[in-house]
């Protein structure tokens, strides 16, 4: 692997940061110390730092020689609500909160690339180093591009990486296209008439209704969707009525809908209000759908995503380089930065979770478990990575 020496130096100083920032987990938009940590970081090395786009958002920008092209890589900060149950010294030191998604190590990746690139200059250029809030279900992506990012600190292209738990250490994942999937979600509230159970024709029954509801819902993913469009339909809360002898007044049902493309996503909202409705309606009760679409789907740019492909070959060999990965149906705020410049989003191997430290509780090492730790032995393989981009993006 041909991970820069220089980075591998200075590995137990960022480690040590990744550390402190697992130990401290901040939720979505309460990056406070952590903003703080990182924007000190960045200032210590001589780097110009701006903040507050997005809230607690942190930019840092190097700019070098005379060229006008620029590139953004990008690092999400927050944590997640949940209990940690690793016991090891670095674990969280609050209750109910957890990076268990790894950004602690995204954040760490990102500063460690910037420390070298801020010492050796290797590029003719700008590079805007983008430390974003609220990832996980705040859309921190869209509130600074809200807040003036692209404008503020214009990106030829703009660049993400994730940890991923089934690669391993030393491989890296991508596709052209769709990586993640948008993610939705709706909740539908049948009203009926409450009545005596006993005498059910004297009501409107909202049970009954929102039964077959759910059912035809599915129908849309069997029937209305061309068959080659992925998508999921998942009905996860059903609720009505609080006792055996009495028909409710209404009923809810709620879920979440994933697609790769926002045109599905379009047919499957369409469809489920209509459903909703005219079979509401067919009984005489009637349905209100909400439906709130949380994030687009990620879609790397062709160009882009052979580019990356290519700095990861000199890396790791294409070997280690897993060309249209299959792609996710969980959700990546980083697809409204897609959007609003050429990119790619890729995926970073974190391993089996064979890595974590004596302490660290059962249980797999997928993202979003309770014993999930990020590892530190990617700090400088993903600072590599972050570093050639930039070399090769902004060759003098
Ligand atoms: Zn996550
Ligand atoms: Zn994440």
């Amino acid at each position: 692997m041909n991970v820069i020496d220089r980075i591998v130096q200075f590995r137990a100083e960022i480690q040590a940061i990744r550390r402190d920032i697992h130990a401290h987990p901040e939720l979505r938009y309460e990056e406070h110390r952590t903003g703080d940590l990182v924007a000190g970081k960045l200032a210590e090395w001589g780097i110009d730092v701006h903040r507050g786009l997005g809230g607690t958002g942190v930019v840092g920008t190097i700019r070098h020689g005379k060229s006008k092209k620029s590139i953004g890589l990008r690092a999400d900060m927050d944590a997640l609500p949940m209990q940690e149950t690793n016991e090891f010294a670095h674990r969280s030191r609050h209750d109910h909160k957890m990076h268990a998604c790894g950004h602690d190590g995204h954040v760490a990746m990102l500063l460690a690339a910037a420390k070298y690139l801020a010492q050796t200059k290797p590029f003719d250029g700008t590079v805007h180093l983008i430390f974003q809030p609220a990832e996980e279900g705040g859309a921190g992506a869209q509130k600074m591009i809200d807040d003036g990012l692209f404008d503020r600190f214009p990106c030829d292209a703009v660049f993400g990486m994730h940890n991923w738990p089934s690669l391993n250490v030393g491989q890296f994942g991508l596709t052209a296209g769709p990586m993640m999937a948008s993610g939705n979600q709706f909740e539908i509230t049948v009203t009926g008439k409450g009545s005596h159970a006993a005498m059910p024709h004297l009501g409107t029954d909202p049970v009954f209704v929102a039964v077959q509801v759910v059912q035809g819902l599915q129908g849309i993913i069997t029937r209305a969707k061309k068959p080659i469009d992925a998508a999921v339909l998942s009905v996860t809360i059903i609720k009505a009525g609080d006792a055996t002898n009495v028909v409710p007044d209404f009923a809810v049902i709620a879920g979440t809908v994933r697609t790769f493309d926002d045109r599905v996503t379009d047919l499957i909202e369409e469809r489920m209000r209509r459903i909703a409705q005219l079979t509401a309606e067919a009984h005489g009760a009637s349905a209100g759908v909400k439906f709130e679409r949380t994030y687009p789907p990620t879609v790397n740019h062709a160009r882009e995503t052979e580019f990356a492909a290519s700095v990861m070959d000199d890396i790791v060999g294409p070997a280690n380089v897993m060309r249209g990965i299959e792609p996710t149906l969980g959700s990546e705020d980083f697809s409204f930065m897609l959007r609003a410049r050429p990119g790619c989003y890729v995926f970073i191997g974190n391993g089996d979770g064979s890595h974590r430290a004596a302490g660290h509780g059962l249980g797999p090492c997928m993202l979003h478990n309770s014993s999930f730790d990020f590892n530190d032995e990617l700090i400088p393989i993903g600072a590599t990575y972050w570093v050639r981009l930039v070399e090769k993006f902004l060759a003098r």
